[in-house]
């Protein structure tokens, strides 16, 4: 079995490559290739001769994202990618532009475990972690298709970012590396379900990322109903969790929090949570939910939303209402599956 050469880190590709008898330049400038360049070939790297390039084609396979379909937004211009992995599984990815310049919004795993009632990733099931090379081929694929540069990352995908934590901290390493992708640590965006121990995992390294817990519910009753995930970390722990996180990091937690009618949109549901996430820094993101045929949930109403921002505002929590991107090509969150075949709302690919 050969091992993703993109997945390695810098200093594990110049272990590798100084055990194959080379100089360390010869690391970095294979390192820029695989990283700066997204190349997908060895023989795309010229400036390493040939011998060192077969023996790398013999222990090593590089990682990609081919584009199966590509999918772009009437409305706003919002780019989905179905992509295909190296073992013929998919994913998606999505990018949008803001006036900042251009995020992408990447997967990390096929499929996913969580169950959560109200989203699209977790009903064709989990089949397996991305390697740290494949969550970053989203981006190269990306850019080299579009001709842009990608300066923010969110890890708000298909699959649960921390359920597969090796590889993303692998991943985090690499595009943040100068000889790399370099983008900073504070245009990258990680989104979890809330599992507690990662978070203190997580935290423990530090980092300049935002932290976003999807949260979407005010307490355990609501919470346990649609995400399975609050079973085993319920909501104070979470929190308790979340707060350290702010505390050691400096960095604000952001709380997602998906408005579904007649489950956790009333004003009651509105106080709950504020006096919950009362004297922590925080900010609450709220979102619509988003239409997912099989999970038949109803959005709120506008109306609902600016309440329920407005309450939480009166009661001191920054909230704002996310936009909703890429509505007309099943972009937005929750929204994205790794199945191939997709319904009738897809049917607009280019
Ligand atoms: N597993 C991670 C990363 C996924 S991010 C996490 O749960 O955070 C995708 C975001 O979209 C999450 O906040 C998720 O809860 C939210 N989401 C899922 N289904 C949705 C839907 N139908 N409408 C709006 N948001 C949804």
């Amino acid at each position: 079995m050969k091992t993703d050469i993109k997945s390695l880190t810098f200093k594990q590709l110049n272990t590798a490559i100084g055990g194959l008898s080379q100089p360390s330049f010869r690391a970095k400038q294979i390192y820029k290739w695989l990283h700066e360049s997204g190349c997908e070939s060895f023989e795309e790297m010229t400036n390493i001769g040939k011998d060192l390039r077969k023996r790398l084609t013999d222990i090593y396979y590089i990682s990609k994202c081919e584009t199966e379909q590509k999918y772009v937004s009437v409305l706003d211009g919002t780019v989905k990618y179905l992509f295909k992995l190296c073992d013929g599984e998919y994913i998606e990815s999505v990018i949008m532009k803001y006036k900042y310049g251009y995020t992408i919004c990447v997967s990390s795993q096929v499929g996913c475990k969580m169950g959560c009632t109200f989203c699209a990733s977790t009903l064709a099931g989990f089949k397996r972690n991305l390697t740290a090379g494949e969550i970053e081929s989203q981006i190269h694929s990306a850019q080299k298709d579009l001709g842009i540069r990608i300066s923010h990352i969110v890890m708000m995908g298909i699959g649960e970012p921390l359920d597969n934590f090796d590889n993303l901290l692998l991943f985090l390493e690499n595009v943040n590396n100068e000889n790399g992708l370099n983008i900073s640590m504070r245009n990258i965006t990680v989104s979890t379900c809330g599992i507690v121990d990662r978070i203190y995992d997580l935290m423990k390294r530090n980092m300049q990322l935002t932290l976003t817990v999807s949260l979407h519910a005010p307490n355990d009753e609501i919470r346990s109903k649609t995400m399975p995930v609050n079973k085993k970390y319920p909501i104070d722990i979470l929190l308790d969790a979340c707060r350290k996180y702010g505390e050691k990091t400096g960095r604000r937690v952001s709380f997602e929090y998906t408005l579904i009618k007649g489950v956790n949109d009333s004003e009651e549901n509105a106080l709950e949570l504020a006096s919950r996430l009362k004297g922590s820094l925080c900010h609450v993101n709220l979102i619509p939910v988003n239409d997912v045929k099989e999970r038949g949930h109803l959005r709120s109403s506008a109306e609902t939303v600016i309440k329920f921002s407005n309450v939480l505002k009166r009661n001191g929590i920054n909230a704002t209402i996310r936009r909703t991107l890429g509505a007309d090509i099943n972009a937005s969150c929750g929204q994205l599956r790794h199945m191939k075949k997709r319904g009738d709302a897809d049917e607009n690919s280019c």
